[in-house]
């Protein structure tokens, strides 16, 4: 899911969670002022608790997505790189970690100039800002 789409999503299950909400807040609202006419009609069907019933439930269903939704937090993927610098000149790549690979490793060569290259930096970045990268590429 790309995450436009995610957010139009999660602002869709928020409307709706909101809606659900606010129903159940009306239905509590009627079971705490209900009318002469309700109480009477509660004698005969024991209505009221029954919305009492559906206004919980309803609002179990509101508060559902948000509490799913906190606590599935995907854990993002992250990759290694290492930054590969040159002593001469300013060459700089940023290429996937290798096995080996450290901090100040000399790599030979520099395409560019007869300097040598070598690792300057090694870290990790979500695999999400990777992508971000490569769609805005
Ligand atoms: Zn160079």
């Amino acid at each position: 899911m790309s995450q436009r789409r995610r957010r139009i999503f999660n602002a869709v299950l928020f409307a709706f969670s909101g809606a659900l909400a606010a129903f159940g807040v009306y239905l509590i609202y009627l079971h705490l002022n209900a009318s002469f006419y309700d109480l009477l009609l509660d004698l005969v069907s024991g209505i009221r608790n029954q919305r009492l019933f559906y206004a919980i439930l309803l609002l179990i269903f509101a508060i559902y997505p948000a509490l799913a939704f906190s606590r599935s937090k995907p854990v993002k993927e992250r990759k290694t790189v290492a930054v590969v610098s040159c002593y001469g000149c300013d060459y700089r790549e940023v290429r996937d970690f290798q096995k080996g690979d450290y901090v100040f490793k000399k790599l030979g060569g520099c395409s560019a100039c007869d300097s040598e290259q070598y690792i300057s930096a090694i870290y990790s970045i979500p695999i999400s800002r990777v992508e971000e990268k490569e769609e805005a590429l």
